[in-house]
């Protein structure tokens, strides 16, 4: 069973649980609907994420507040 460690989102303060196995350079996505900011793990002793920006190329099909 996976140990789960706690950080929080930098856009929302959202708190994330993320597995152990998750490693440095993982791509995760924040658990709050609302922000959906893309994170990257750069530190697990401390475990740290940083905000991905999202590639430019990415914006084309991107639709935000699109679900309702
Ligand atoms: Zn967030």
């Amino acid at each position: 069973m996976a140990t789960v460690e706690f950080v929080k989102c930098p856009t929302c303060k959202q708190k994330l649980a993320l597995p152990d196995y998750m490693t440095v350079g993982t791509l995760v996505v924040c658990a709050n609907e609302r922000c959906g900011t893309s994170l990257r793990i750069v530190s697990r002793r401390p475990l740290r994420v940083e905000v991905v920006p999202e590639p430019e190329t990415y914006t084309v099909d991107y639709r935000p507040e699109s679900y309702g």
